[in-house]
C-alpha cells in the first residue's frame, strides 16, 4: 500500500521483461475487473491523454498498458465499436478495452488529479454521474495515503480526508501493529485506517514538529496548534484551526487533533434542536436586558454551540459582548474575547472583574468553580448584565443546587437567575435511508408511555445504513434541551432551598425535561430510540411509576 520509491508499476516490469503482457495486465486488474491503482504508471497515462486535448471527447476510460502498439484501456462501461474506433484513429494504435468496476473508474479518478499538499474538504464528485460521491472512507483514505511520499503529506492526507467526511476530531493511536487512525464523526468515533508500524512513529514526530512541540520529550502530554488552510467545495481556501494533543501510552504517543475550521459553524439559534414548545420562552431570555442564564451539560455535549450561537444572535452595534473563555475556540464577530491565562494572573474571577470596569452590556464566563466568580456573576446578572455561563451537571435542575454549593446566597440566585439550559447533542436519522416502522409495545415500555397517550400514529423512525451516511443511518445532529424556566413558584422554592419541593412542583408542570424532549423527537422522526438511550443521562430517562407524570402537550 505504501510505495517506496524503487518500486516498479507494471508497464516497467514488463518493458524489463520481468513479466508479459497477460502477466501485466493480470497485475493490474483482477477477475472481478478491480484495478490495482497503485501499479499504473503515470507515463502511460500521459501519453494517452496527450492525445485528447478534451477529455470531454473521451469516454470513461483508464489507461493500464501500452505494448506493441495497442492501447489496453479498462472502463466501468460498454464502449460502443464506433467509439472504439475513434480512439483507434485519434492513437493510430489497436485499443482493447477491458471491463473495469465502476468503483476502480470513480478511485483511479479522485486520485488523478490529487495534490497531497493541499487540504481539500470538498466532497468527491462522481465522474461517471457527475454527483456527489458517498465516499468509503477507509478506502478513499488509504488511497489517497498511497501517494503520499513523506509524513506531512500523510498527515494532511489524513486531515483532509476527516475534513471530508464532517469529522471533529482525528485520532492517532500507536498499537503493536501499528497507527490506528480514528475520526470522531457526529459524535462517535470511527475506524478508517491503520498506517504500519514502521512509519507510526515517524508521523508523530511529524505532526508534533507541525505543533511545535518539542519532539525530543515523548515522555510528557503536550499541546500545540496548527495554523492551515483547506479548499472547500467551492474552490475557496479557508483559515482552519488545529489543537493537537499527545500522550504518551504504553505503545507510544497518542496524538488527538481537534479540528477547529475558521469558517463560522454556528446556525441560528431556532436551528439549535430546541423543542417548538421552549423555543419562544428561551428567545424571551436572550431579549432580556439583565438576569443570568446557565449553560450545562458535559463536554461535547454541545453548550458551547448553543453559547455561541446566542450570543451572537444578540451581539449588535449597540451592546458590548464581553467573553471570559478558557479556550477561545472560535473568535467570533462583534464580540470581545478574552482568554484565562492563570499563569499571568488572568483567572475566571480576575477577568469577570476587568470585563465589569469595561461596560458591558452581555458577558459571557465560560466557567463558574469557585464562590468569587459565582458571586460577582450574579450581582452583575442584578445590576444591568445578561450573564451567561455554564456548568457542569447532568441535567438543569442539578444547577441549582450546585450554584448553591458554590456560594452565592439563595436569595440572589433566584432574583439573578433566568433559567437553565441543559443539553446533549443527538445524531438525526440520516435523509437518505430514513425507515419507519410501527411502535412496539417494548418501544413504549422502553420510553415509560403508553400507546394511547400518543395523538399522532404510534410510528417510530430509524435509518437503514446507506453509503450517504457511512452506513451510520444518521447524519448531522443536534441538541436534546431540557429547559428550566423560573417563574415565581420556583424562586419561591430555590430561595427555601428545597430540592424536594422542586422536583414535586416540575412533576406537576409542564417542564421540559430531557425525557419528554427526547420522547417529542423520537415521535417527530428527528432521531431513534436507540440514539436517544445512547445519549441521554440514564437518570433523564428512569421513569417513576409511582408518581403519575404530566405528558408533553404535543402528545396529550
Ligand atoms: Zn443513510
Amino acid at each position: 500500500m505504501y510505495l517506496e520509491s524503487d518500486f516498479s508499476t507494471a508497464w516497467q516490469q514488463l518493458r524489463n521483461a520481468q513479466i508479459d503482457c497477460q502477466q501485466a495486465l493480470q497485475l493490474l486488474r483482477d477477475e472481478e475487473g478491480t484495478l490495482n491503482l497503485s501499479l499504473l504508471d503515470s507515463e502511460v497515462s500521459q501519453r494517452f491523454f496527450q492525445l485528447f486535448p478534451d477529455e470531454q471527447d473521451l469516454p470513461p476510460v483508464v489507461p493500464l498498458l501500452l505494448w506493441q502498439s495497442c492501447y489496453y484501456l479498462g472502463s466501468p462501461v460498454t464502449l460502443t465499436p464506433n467509439l472504439v474506433q475513434q480512439i483507434r484513429d485519434r492513437t493510430l494504435t489497436q485499443v482493447k478495452i477491458l471491463p473495469i468496476t465502476e468503483k476502480s473508474y470513480r478511485c483511479w479518478h479522485h486520485t488523478r488529479d490529487f495534490d497531497v499538499n493541499r487540504i481539500g474538504a470538498a466532497p468527491l464528485v462522481n465522474p461517471l454521474t457527475g454527483k456527489h460521491d458517498a465516499e468509503d472512507i477507509s478506502e478513499t483514505t488509504e488511497l489517497f495515503l498511497s501517494k503520499a511520499e513523506d509524513q506531512i503529506e500523510r498527515i494532511k492526507t489524513i486531515i483532509a480526508s476527516a475534513l471530508r467526511n464532517r469529522a471533529s476530531d482525528v485520532h492517532l493511536e500507536p498499537t503493536a501493529e501499528g497507527l490506528q487512525v480514528r475520526y470522531r464523526i457526529d459524535g462517535v468515533l470511527r475506524k478508517v485506517t491503520k498506517l504500519p508500524l514502521e512509519i507510526s512513529r515517524r508521523v508523530i514526530v511529524a505532526l508534533k514538529v507541525m505543533a511545535s512541540m518539542d519532539i525530543a520529550d515523548s515522555r510528557r502530554p503536550h499541546d500545540g496548534r496548527i495554523g492551515e488552510q483547506y479548499i472547500t467545495g467551492d474552490g475557496k481556501a479557508l483559515g482552519m484551526d488545529m489543537r493537537v494533543s499527545t500522550l504518551p501510552c504504553v505503545c507510544g504517543e497518542k496524538a488527538v487533533i481537534r479540528l477547529l475550521p475558521r469558517k463560522n459553524p454556528f446556525s441560528i439559534v431556532d436551528k439549535l434542536g430546541f423543542s417548538p414548545k421552549v423555543l419562544p420562552t428561551y428567545k424571551t431570555w436572550l431579549e432580556q436586558p439583565q438576569g443570568l442564564i446557565i449553560f450545562t451539560g458535559p463536554t461535547g455535549s454541545g453548550k458551547t454551540s448553543t453559547l455561541y450561537t446566542s450570543l451572537q444572535a444578540i451581539a449588535k452595534e449597540n451592546v458590548n459582548v464581553v467573553t471570559v473563555e478558557d479556550p477561545v475556540e472560535y473568535v467570533l464577530p462583534h464580540i470581545t474575547q478574552t482568554q484565562v491565562n492563570e499563569a499571568a494572573g488572568m483567572t475566571f474571577a480576575a477577568g469577570l472583574r476587568a470585563i465589569l470596569r469595561q461596560d458591558p452590556d452581555i458577558i459571557m464566563l465560560g466557567e463558574v468553580r469557585d464562590h468569587e466568580t459565582a458571586e460577582t456573576a450574579v450581582r452583575a446578572a442584578l445590576t444591568g448584565h445578561l450573564v451567561f455561563t455554564t456548568l457542569h451537571t447532568n441535567d438543569a435542575i442539578g444547577a441549582i443546587p450546585r450554584l448553591h454549593d458554590i456560594g452565592p446566597d439563595p436569595s440572589l440566585i433566584s432574583d439573578a437567575l433566568l433559567g437553565v439550559v441543559a443539553q446533549r447533542l443527538v445524531r438525526r436519522i440520516c435523509p437518505h435511508c430514513k425507515e419507519s416502522y410501527p411502535a412496539t409495545d417494548a418501544d413504549f415500555k422502553r420510553l415509560g408511555i403508553l400507546p394511547s397517550q400518543i395523538k399522532a400514529e404510534p410510528v417510530l423512525h430509524r435509518g437503514r445504513g446507506c453509503s450517504q451516511c457511512l452506513e451510520s443511518g444518521y447524519m448531522g445532529r443536534e441538541a436534546v434541551v431540557e429547559l428550566l424556566e423560573l417563574d415565581e413558584p420556583i424562586r419561591e422554592i430555590i430561595h427555601s432551598g428545597n430540592m424536594i419541593d422542586l422536583h414535586r412542583y416540575l412533576r406537576e408542570t409542564d417542564f421540559m425535561s430531557f425525557r419528554q424532549a427526547a420522547i417529542e423527537k423520537v415521535f417527530a422522526g428527528i432521531t431513534s430510540i436507540d440514539e436517544v438511550f445512547r445519549v441521554l443521562p440514564r437518570s433523564a430517562l428512569r421513569v417513576n411509576s409511582s408518581r403519575p407524570e404530566r405528558l408533553p402537550k404535543v402528545m396529550a
